[in-house]
């Protein structure tokens, strides 16, 4: 069964069975996170390996975020040749996943050409190794299975957090622009005489609205757009 899932979802050493799809959500850049850890003359402290690796993640997060939104994002923390350094991420739409693959492969990070392609991993939990889960793989850094390497939680939390209200601030610019070219659109229509008791209720109907319920109706259509590109595909 862990062989059978492994060709599944590409982690399996036998290149002969990797899968490559042609659509997919998730891209795999190889090999690029380089672990200070591993090299031999490394004296870095554990504070500062992960402070290296947290410094990482926030890189690259940043830059995948250019292509679209990134809903998860993983590093292996194996060292054979075919899954060290991997990145992993998954895009919420296949064609942003498509996106990165082809604006990264023209990029360097640290000086070295980066290698994306689309990745069959959609399921992460399924292609990590369950036993380096419970501490207890005995193959250790050459499992053939993915073992992650965990960022700090407080910057995973920040990062997606900054994410949300990017694509939320996104959304509001998008559908003010909508908007306002729907007006424009009917606004050819000379402009009506409003008498000045008009006027004067819309006034203050506007300032009640200011008070009390603007905001909390700008985040009820704000979900409601969020619904409705949940549905989207
Ligand atoms: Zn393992």
């Amino acid at each position: 069964m862990a062989e059978y899932l492994a060709s599944i979802y590409g982690t399996e050493k036998d290149n002969r069975k990797h899968v490559k799809p042609t659509f997919s959500q998730t891209i795999l850049c190889s090999n690029i996170y380089q672990n200070p850890a591993h090299d031999t003359n490394c004296n870095m402290s554990e504070e500062q390996i992960q402070a290296h690796f947290d410094d990482f993640y926030e890189d690259f997060f940043t830059e995948l975020c250019k292509y679209g939104e990134v809903e998860e994002m993983h590093v292996c923390d194996n060292v054979g040749d075919h899954l060290i350094g991997n990145v992993y991420a998954r895009f919420r739409y296949e064609e942003d996943a498509q996106k990165a693959v082809d604006n990264l492969n023209a990029r360097f990070y640290a000086g070295r050409p980066i290698y994306a392609e689309l990745s069959p991993v959609t399921d992460f939990r399924e292609a990590c190794c369950r036993q380096n889960e419970n501490a207890e793989c005995t193959r250790g850094g050459f499992c053939n299975f993915m073992h992650l390497k965990e960022v700090s939680r407080y910057l995973k939390k920040e990062l997606f957090a900054a994410q949300r209200n990017y694509l939320r601030e996104q959304r509001r610019v998008k559908r003010d622009k909508s908007e306002e070219s729907r007006h424009s659109e009917s606004g050819s229509s000379p402009p009506r005489e409003i008498s000045s008791e008009r006027v004067d209720r819309d006034d203050r109907s506007r300032e009640k609205d200011r008070k009390t319920s603007r905001r909390s109706r700008r985040e009820d259509r704000r979900d409601s757009y969020a619904e409705d590109l949940r549905y989207e595909y």
